[in-house]
């Protein structure tokens, strides 16, 4: 008796990466089969879940924003519909300024055409009594919420039961037979393996060569009674509901544990940033797969061409991921080509098979 179960794709991982491209491929109705085994310290379990189209120290327009974020919204809207659940929470995010310079110069780029889409609002005067220190204003972002992504990979796992396989267990790539045109694993048969694992890639064999670079980050949460309704963000970010506070950046340390020196880091920040009082509840730590130009990974493995990976999700994985997710699965079905800036081909030549920078 045969009891192989055929599949189009199997997908090893179930983070955000492999929760979107699963989604996409169900979509189009392939038959999938993920195997994942839950960490509550993946980074999509540990992530705030902030997606913010002006990020970093001088606030620029983040990377590809004008077509990321008009596509997660659509992403996730219609995840919500098509699961019946709720996971995604657009809402503003208010930076107080620090200065009467920096006012100015927001008042100046929010007539940019550049920032226009973005931006809601420029206050001059001191906005949200009683809960941000504001002296200055600050700006106002639109477009930008939080993603409750323990909800989200939590629905997509039950929408993975209900119309695909789902295995809750470790991949092991000894198992794992890739031939020309078909892929083995254990009794299920595929045409492509794709590998989703976040840093987990690295104690793998096949991909291991990439040059993901592991980032650890703790959060806080906080309890409070004060009433919010937008994002603050200023040194440190606070979400309303969850209350989480975050993030540290500690790429010299890969304890697999919480620190004192972020705990203090994030509660010293948190009390320049608002008024109300709180009370910390836990606190949490994960591991972010950053790459070296900070974009993702995509495409074949150099010598097993239905082996495949999407990593690299860097710091930005809610407003990456569904984006990038679509690409890949238009390519795996042959409609449409990966962009140069994502391809896995730029670190083949460097990486595969040679000395690794890491
Ligand atoms: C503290 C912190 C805060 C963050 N905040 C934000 C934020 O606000 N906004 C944002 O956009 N991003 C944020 N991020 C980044 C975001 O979490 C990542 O970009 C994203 O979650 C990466 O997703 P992934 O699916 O690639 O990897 P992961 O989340 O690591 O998922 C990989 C999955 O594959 C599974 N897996 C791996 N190998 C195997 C195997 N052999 N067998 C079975 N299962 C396997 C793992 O267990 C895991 O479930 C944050 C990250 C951290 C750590």
């Amino acid at each position: 008796m045969n009891s192989e179960t055929s599949v189009d794709h199997i997908i090893v991982g179930q983070g955000l990466a492999g929760s979107c491209l699963a989604l996409q491929l169900i979509k189009e109705k392939k038959r999938v089969l993920v195997v994942d085994q839950f960490d509550k310290h993946s980074a999509t379990q540990v992530a705030a879940g902030l997606f913010n189209p002006i990020t970093g120290r001088v606030m620029s327009k983040t990377w590809k924003a004008d077509i990321l974020f008009p596509y997660l919204h659509d992403f996730y809207r219609e995840a919500e519909v098509l699961t019946g659940s709720k996971f995604f929470h657009p809402m503003p995010l208010y930076r107080p300024f620090l200065s009467i310079e920096e006012q100015n110069e927001w008042m100046g780029k929010s007539a940019q055409q550049d920032f226009k889409d973005y931006i809601a609002s420029v206050d001059t005067h001191e906005a949200h009594a009683g809960l941000v220190k504001n002296p200055f204003g600050g700006l106002t972002l639109r477009q930008a919420g939080w993603l409750d992504t323990v909800t989200f990979t939590e629905t997509v796992r039950h929408y993975i039961l209900n119309h695909g396989f789902f295995l809750n267990d470790a991949f092991h790539e000894d198992s794992l037979i890739l031939k020309d045109d078909v892929v083995n694993y254990l009794n299920y048969s595929a045409r492509k393996i794709i590998f989703c694992q976040g840093v987990k890639t690295l104690s793998g064999k096949l991909f291991s060569w990439i040059p993901i670079r592991p980032l650890k980050g703790e959060t806080l949460t906080i309890q409070t009674d004060a009433k919010i309704d937008t994002l603050y963000n200023r040194g440190v970010f606070v979400v309303p509901d969850t209350g989480k506070v975050g993030a540290t950046y500690q790429p010299n340390d890969q304890q697999p544990t919480v620190t004192e020196a972020a705990r203090n880091e994030l509660q010293s920040k948190l009390d320049e940033l608002v008024c109300f009082p709180y009370r910390i509840i836990t606190q949490s730590w994960g591991i972010r797969p950053t790459t070296p130009d900070r974009r993702p990974i995509l495409g074949p493995h150099p010598e097993h061409p239905n082996a495949i990976i999407f990593n690299g999700l860097g710091t930005k994985g809610v407003s990456l991921a569904p984006y990038f997710s679509k690409v890949l699965a238009t390519w795996i079905e042959n409609r449409g080509a990966i962009n140069k800036e994502v391809d896995i081909e730029r670190y083949k030549h460097y990486n595969y098979g040679g000395n690794i920078p890491r």
